[in-house]
């Protein structure tokens, strides 16, 4: 068995919807499970509509149902020929819409948004993409059945961001979808939906569909997880500012968790935790190139595998200096910065320190002024401008002392700010203005991503 995700783009409108139907008629050998994210935008505007409906604006409250209706219709109707089975699907589709529309009604009267109405309200949107797919994917003759996710995916209760029991979820998905699968049926589950062992709606948190994905391939020990995106796979940088960013082979998990963490999207690799920790193979596939490779997740590197994965970066951080006002022998002086920076709500990103210094780079939205009063007599705290960080991943840094020496080389000719090697020394930051960003990503990656040449 292999378990497909499609996100939100790849369902995003008719044509896709038939598109994913072709994708999973090429994989029908290798007996499928199907995870569905809403129609993309789809749980953005349902949070929308769930802040309208507890302000009690009626006025902006329908207009976005409606759009909400007319676009899942318009997916329906489009994907699907067959009259009857399009007219069953839309009064599904209806139903669904008067459901929803009466949860809203009573968060709008009540005034007040509860995490489990929230819960409830976000779920249609997967409830509905898994709906159109099924009937999408029987109208091209595949024998697709619906699995409605809370009666599978058992999580504790925390609303919102609920964390699915791997146990309890075992018992209750592998015997029904291996059962399915092996009556020759594909189930199709929208993804990012839960249920409490009590029953209770819950919803996995946003990109919550990769978690739905990776819990069933461990809990039907699946042979691969298949992530289909719109985009080639994990990529040498963001092809958006580097143009001759290439798709990678192969990634290691903790090298994707650390690219997700300085700047990289795709996939945030928690969410795929449990499968990586199974060693169930997950790979990234474009919905868009069919014939592409993808990009393989793996637990481990083999040897000979390239020393550096990739190159990101982002904005929204500035540096600070914090100076003890002792000029030296000063022991107690980084926890105490520490504390003030953790005490005024700042989880620094890298922290360079020495005896009596200590620079930080924080979100560029972070309370300064709290630290520093929270350091009043002790040190003197320097803010510095808005900028962005650019990092190098790989193993090899890690492993290697040549590699990284070139890599901080490299970096330090930028002329940044700051340079810092990341405390899992997986990676190396360059702390630069925002301006400067997109020529160092140029350089960085001309440097070591191009042209096969090896760092
Ligand atoms: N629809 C949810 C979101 O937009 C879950 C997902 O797509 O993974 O976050
Ligand atoms: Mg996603």
């Amino acid at each position: 068995m292999i378990v497909m995700k499609f996100g939100g783009t790849s369902v995003a409108d008719a044509r896709r919807m038939l598109q994913v139907a072709e994708i999973v008629r090429a994989h029908r050998q290798r007996r499928p499970v199907l995870v569905v994210s809403a129609l993309a935008g789809v749980t953005d505007l349902l949070e929308r509509a769930l802040q309208a409906a507890r302000r009690g604006e009626v006025e902006g409250l329908e207009p976005l149902l409606a759009d909400l209706a007319r676009r899942h219709r318009w997916v329906a109707t489009g994907a699907i020929e067959q009259g009857a089975a399009r007219h069953d699907l839309n009064l599904a589709i209806d139903a669904l819409f008067e459901d929803l529309r009466q949860l809203l009604r009573s968060v709008r009267v009540l005034g007040e948004l509860t995490p489990r109405a929230a819960d409830a309200v976000l779920s249609f949107g997967e409830t509905l993409s898994a709906r159109i797919a099924t009937a999408v994917l029987a109208g091209r003759s595949i024998d697709a059945v619906w699995v409605d996710p809370r009666e599978v995916i058992v999580t504790d209760d925390r609303h919102g961001r609920a964390i699915p029991d791997l146990d309890r979820t075992g018992e209750r998905a592998e015997p029904r979808l291996r059962a399915l699968v092996e009556s020759g049926r594909v189930p199709v589950l929208g993804g990012f939906v839960g249920s409490t062992a009590a029953g209770e709606t819950t919803t996995l948190g946003r990109g919550g569909s990769d978690t739905s994905a990776a819990v069933l391939g461990c809990v039907l020990g699946a042979e691969e997880i298949q992530i289909w995106t719109d985009v080639p796979g994990m990529m040498s940088a963001d092809p958006k500012t580097v143009p001759a960013a290439r798709t990678l082979e192969r990634i290691t998990f903790a090298e994707a968790a650390e690219l997700a963490f300085y700047g990289a999207r795709v996939l945030h690799p928690a969410t795929i935790a449990p499968a990586v920790a199974r060693r169930i193979p997950v790979r990234v596939l474009s919905s868009l190139d069919l014939e592409a490779p993808g990009t393989s997740i793996v637990g481990s590197t083999n040897a000979g595998a390239a020393p550096l994965a990739a190159v990101a970066w982002r904005g929204g951080v500035r540096r600070v200096r914090v100076t003890s006002r002792r000029l030296h022998m000063d022991p107690g002086f980084l926890p105490r910065a520490l504390a003030a920076f953790d005490a005024a709500g700042m989880v620094p990103d890298l922290v360079v320190s020495s005896e009596v210094a200590v620079t930080l780079v924080v979100r560029e939205d972070g309370d300064v002024e709290r630290a520093r009063h929270g350091l009043e007599g002790l040190a003197d705290v320097e803010a510095g401008e808005p900028c962005a960080m650019l990092t190098v991943v790989g193993n090899g840094l890690a492993r290697d002392a040549a590699v990284r020496g070139r890599v901080l080389a490299a970096l330090a000719a930028l002329e940044p700010e700051l340079v810092a090697l990341g405390g899992s020394a997986r990676s190396v930051s360059a702390v630069l203005p925002a301006d400067r960003i997109e020529d160092g990503m140029l350089r960085i990656h001309r440097q070591f991503f191009e042209e096969e040449r090896a760092p």
